[in-house]
């Protein structure tokens, strides 16, 4: 039976339309309120004339888990969105070498044999037994943990072992390579999730192990249209999105949560509201003091956060011939690492991460030119950075690098347009605490029954969703979150829906 129940979601980031999709499909009535004029949150395209950028993520992993979505709305993503596989997966460069990344076994382990004297042998082993621990633990940590009971299973207690506590992914790696050039290649991946590779718990050894057993994709259009597809979907479904419209804040009484009062003042009343702005800006922005007791303004402090970015947008009036992703490596990576994460300080040698998306996708810039967006990992907020002072200096050293590092010695006679987001604006404009793009730490005490849980333990008749709750932070954790939570609202009622029992798109070592 469908419910007449009203759901407001707050936020039309990837984690609000995802369960804004399952739960309007499933006859709830759906409102969504976003601050921003265009849907996707971080997901959402900046245009700049006749260039288009991606915001925030342009790495598609694990497709599959996206896939399941539209499935379960009885849609398939194909339908809405094109889907390119990229070979090579992205370019590494290191100060003297650099290596080419295949999802293909075959090319990799060439690629592996050519760069590396060590070779391609410890990649065998690490695709198996990466494979192993990643089969064990998926279904494992993107299950509820809303109540401390979610431990009692048996899959759980047998993928144990497998979590590799107290490891690192760097520790981790040294079971199969032993160059710390070819460690890297492996775990630069602890960034998607704002970490170092030195703290980031050895389970993340799965991402690398993602990408290359499943490959990674781009979306025609950028990764943007992502959420333009769910928003459709929601549309089509019966549900509503308000664009351009603020909450203020919840309207909670006696612990329970009311709906939500708008920037203009009016209350929109609802059953259930699920948060998906930014977990620590909603709980500091959105609830009145003194109603949280464990997430209060001291609670929030009290917790660990990712890094931060610092992106330049570039419209250039020339075609670069750049791979379609290129990561590079700061000459001194553990220094780098420290400033981030450590010192909380700039560094004048960093790594950074540079998407030439027109080259695979030319409806990104006009004929003859490109769009390079251009990441550079930062510390958070909590460096006291001002960034109004430093932007400018940062952004001429930035693009010096860029002619360093990648030989685009005349990237700035070709800039026909330019944006930039800095770690303060990510805080002041996309509402994102402490501007940490990647949400809270996945440290060990920050994670499963630790982290905020999808039915939020401090108000009823809340729910959150995105990357500030559990599974985790990147694009298909944050559709599990979704999935979670809407599950959570749907038994809640007693609507039945279709869930995912066993993942298909899930290799074995059987396969
Ligand atoms: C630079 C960068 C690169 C990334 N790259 C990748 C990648 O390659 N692959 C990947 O998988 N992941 C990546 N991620 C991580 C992650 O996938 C994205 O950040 C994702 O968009 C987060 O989704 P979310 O739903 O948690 O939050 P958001 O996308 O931030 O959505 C939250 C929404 O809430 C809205 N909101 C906030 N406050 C209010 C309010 N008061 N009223 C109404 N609405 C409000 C916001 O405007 C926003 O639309 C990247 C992130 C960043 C920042």
């Amino acid at each position: 039976m469908p419910s007449t129940k009203h759901i407001i979601i707050i936020g039309a980031g990837p984690g609000g339309l995802g369960a804004g999709m399952l739960l309007s499909r499933r006859g709830f009535k759906v409102s969504i309120f976003e601050n921003h004029a265009e849907v996707g949150g971080r997901n959402r395209a900046i245009r700049l004339g006749d260039f288009c950028f991606d915001t925030g993520p342009t790495f598609l992993l694990m497709k599959g888990v996206l896939d399941e979505m539209f499935s379960l709305c009885g849609r398939r993503s194909e339908d809405y969105l094109e889907f390119l596989p990229l070979a090579p997966m992205y370019r590494l460069v290191y100060a003297d070498q650099e290596l080419s990344v295949f999802s293909d076994r075959e090319r990799m382990r060439a690629e592996l044999n050519r760069v590396f004297s060590e070779g391609g042998d410890g990649y065998e082993r690490f695709m198996v037994k990466e494979r192993q621990r990643f089969t064990r633990l998926y279904a494992c940590i993107t299950r509820d943990y809303s109540a401390l009971s979610a431990f009692l299973s048996w899959d759980l207690i047998r993928a144990l072992p497998w979590l590799a506590f107290p490891k690192s992914v760097f520790a981790n790696l040294g079971q199969y390579f032993h160059a710390e050039k070819m460690r890297l290649a492996f775990c630069f991946q602890s960034k998607y999730l704002g970490m170092s590779p030195w703290d980031c718990p050895a389970l993340f050894t799965m991402l690398p192990y993602l990408e290359h057993e499943y490959g990674i994709y781009h979306v025609a259009g950028g990764l943007n249209r992502i959420a333009a597809a769910m928003a459709k979907v929601i549309a089509e479904e019966g549900g509503t999105i308000h664009t351009s419209t603020s909450v203020q804040s919840l309207v909670i009484q006696d612990g329970a949560v009311k709906g939500v009062k708008l920037a203009d003042g009016s209350e929109v009343l609802a059953d259930e509201v699920i948060v998906n702005a930014d977990f620590a800006y909603a709980m500091s922005h959105l609830v009145e003091p003194g109603v949280l007791r464990k997430y209060n303004q001291q609670g929030l402090q009290k917790l660990e956060y990712s890094c931060s970015t610092f992106m330049l947008y570039l419209g250039l009036d020339k075609l670069y011939d750049l791979p379609h992703h290129t990561i590079v490596f700061a000459k001194d990576y553990h220094t780098n690492i420290r400033n981030i994460f450590n010192n909380k300080q700039l560094s004048a040698d960093f790594s950074f991460y540079v998407q030439n998306a027109s080259l695979s996708d030319p409806g990104l810039a006009p004929a003859g030119k490109s769009a390079l967006y251009v990441l550079v990992p930062m510390p958070n907020n909590d460096s006291g950075v001002d960034w109004q002072t430093h932007c400018s200096s940062v952004r001429e050293q930035v693009l010096d690098t860029l002619g360093e590092r990648l030989g685009l010695k005349d990237i700035r006679e070709h800039i026909e347009t330019e944006k930039i987001i800095t770690p303060q604006t990510w805080e002041s404009e996309e509402n994102v605490y402490k501007g940490a793009t990647f949400s809270l730490s996945h440290k060990f005490s920050q994670m499963l029954y630790w982290r905020p849980r999808n039915r939020f333990e401090e108000l009823q008749n809340c729910y959150l969703v995105g990357g500030g709750t559990h599974p985790g932070s990147g694009l298909p954790t944050i559709y599990e979150s979704a999935r979670l939570s809407a599950n959570l609202i749907s038994k809640k009622y007693q609507v039945s829906f279709q869930d995912i029992k066993k993942s298909t798109w899930l290799k074995t070592n059987k396969a």
